[in-house]
């Protein structure tokens, strides 16, 4: 980057750390922040003011200094590991199995329910139910295969009767969704009920309000859609749900190949 223009945001110093992984890295972040800012309306940056480069504050979807840069498969894995034996909240009472999320990132798509039900608590699976085979039918019409998109949930563990789960719970389990979306880097997110849509906008606002419009997670275009199960209830919504994953389809399109990734 040429010294003193473009956006001076700390990116240089990912640059300076040496590696060509660190540049692809860093391309990919800087790519999504601009895609970002695009997609916000703006056009122009202006020099980050006087000694905020020494204080080497990061882009929006940087690494934190002390996390290394590794693949995210790894990454993963990391935080698996992390919530192996989790109690951090009530759920993992009655848990029999502990629903981490499953899939690719390959198609740069991720979709966030909202916690495992029955089935999912038995297989440790997300999405593997009722509402996981109209899942599948929605991303099989979106061309893609199940295992091509990464599936995953707000909370890990099915909280009692299905209900949904509790502010408490998904404050505890929330950080370990933001690591594995920091980790999978998606070009769209699709938040799939309230709860997910909610947690990751930091809203209370209804569905109603929040679908309909490409949002953004740390940068990365989040589409906000009606649950499968609410879908199986409510089937006259689903020509609204399907208006989403068009827009989901129209996001992948429009953001380019993937510089990194697994
Ligand atoms: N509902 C969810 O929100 N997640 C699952 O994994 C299954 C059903």
């Amino acid at each position: 980057m040429e010294q003193g223009r473009g956006v001076a945001c700390g990116c240089e110093k990912l640059i300076a750390d040496d590696t060509a992984n660190n540049l692809v890295d860093c391309l990919e972040q800087l790519r999504w922040v601009l895609w970002g800012c695009k997609a916000g309306g703006i056009r122009e940056w202006e020099r980050c003011p006087q000694g905020h480069e020494e204080q080497g504050q990061a882009p929006v979807t940087s690494k934190t200094a002390d996390e290394p840069h590794t693949a995210p498969l790894p990454a993963l894995d990391r935080i698996r590991l992390e919530l192996s034996g989790c109690t951090r909240c009530r759920l993992h009472s009655g848990r029999t199995n502990l629903v981490f999320g499953e899939g690719s990132a390959g198609s740069g798509l991720v979709f966030v329910g909202e916690g495992p039900g029955f089935d999912e608590d038995r297989q440790g699976r997300p999405f593997v139910g009722r509402a996981g085979k109209l899942l599948d039918k929605m991303i099989l019409a979106i061309g893609f295969e199940r295992q091509e998109v990464y599936i995953c949930n707000v909370v890990k563990c099915r909280p009692p009767e299905n209900r949904a789960p509790l502010p408490d719970e998904m404050a505890a389990c929330s950080p370990f969704l933001f690591r594995q979306i920091e980790a999978l880097r998606p070009r769209v997110i699709c938040a799939l009920g309230l709860s997910a849509a909610q947690i990751l906008l930091g809203s209370t606002r209804p569905m109603s309000q929040l679908r309909g419009e490409v949002r953004f997670w740390r940068g990365m275009p989040l589409i906000c859609t009606y649950h499968p199960a609410y879908l199986l209830r409510s089937p006259s919504q689903k020509a609204a749900a399907w208006q989403d994953l068009k827009e989901v389809i129209k996001l992948l399109e429009t953001a380019g190949p993937r510089l990194a990734g697994f």
